[in-house]
């Protein structure tokens, strides 16, 4: 009996956790700071955002969703809107873990306090892998979060436009600062992924105890 309990255990590992897929983005070696004292926050921002990526709160979210047809970017600034029909957050699931490596080159900028976080273009339009980032407007939103965490959400909603999403035209105001604005929640994949990776930070910096 004690034999077979043995052979059970095993050969438990063989059979009983199939792994998440994982992906894993790093801080590229073109990168640029206006600062270079926040490069270490950076390197840290891309481990932080690959965890959010690769947990199962990130994907059960992703799945549970279904986004407008042109979401999909033809190029940097051009849709793809050949339909309008929604398609499931697998395809976007699909997407995010088909490279499983990525390297993105962060230029992190001191612009107005004000905008856009970021910008990024999908990779086959972006030849240097280029992801900018607006320190002054991360600065300002998500106050509650160290800066890391801050830029690691704005990581998961740029690699989306990395991996071919970009935003499609229809996008309704935020209610308040804490609120999603709802149309965009559900229709648009960086804007819902970026929201959802916040969410998951703010757990993790808090049991991280900041
Ligand atoms: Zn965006």
């Amino acid at each position: 009996m004690a034999m077979k309990r043995l052979l059970v255990l095993l050969s438990l590992p063989l059979f009983c956790c199939a792994q998440n897929p994982q992906v894993n983005i790093s801080l590229g070696p073109k990168s640029i700071f206006f600062d270079s004292s926040y490069k270490k926050d950076a390197v840290e921002a891309f481990k932080i955002a690959s965890d959010i990526l690769n947990s199962s709160a990130f994907q059960d979210a992703i799945k549970k969703s279904s986004f407008v047809y042109p979401n999909h970017c033809l190029t940097c600034k051009i849709l793809d809107e050949r339909s309008d029909h929604h398609f499931f957050g697998q395809t976007v699931l699909d997407s995010l873990y088909k490279h499983n490596v990525a390297s993105l080159n962060l230029d992190l900028e001191e612009n107005e306090p004000k905008g856009a976080l970021g910008s990024t273009c999908p990779y086959w339009d972006n030849e240097d892998t280029i992801s900018r980032a607006n320190y002054q407007a991360i600065y300002i939103d998500m106050k509650e979060l160290p800066f890391k965490y801050r830029l690691a959400v704005n990581l998961c909603h740029e690699y989306m436009h990395y991996i071919g999403f970009c935003h499609p035209d229809a996008i309704d105001r935020q209610p308040d600062d804490d609120t999603p604005a709802p149309i965009a929640y559900r229709d648009d994949v960086a804007y819902k992924a970026g929201w959802v990776a916040y969410f998951i930070a703010v757990k993790m910096a808090n049991g991280a105890g900041k």
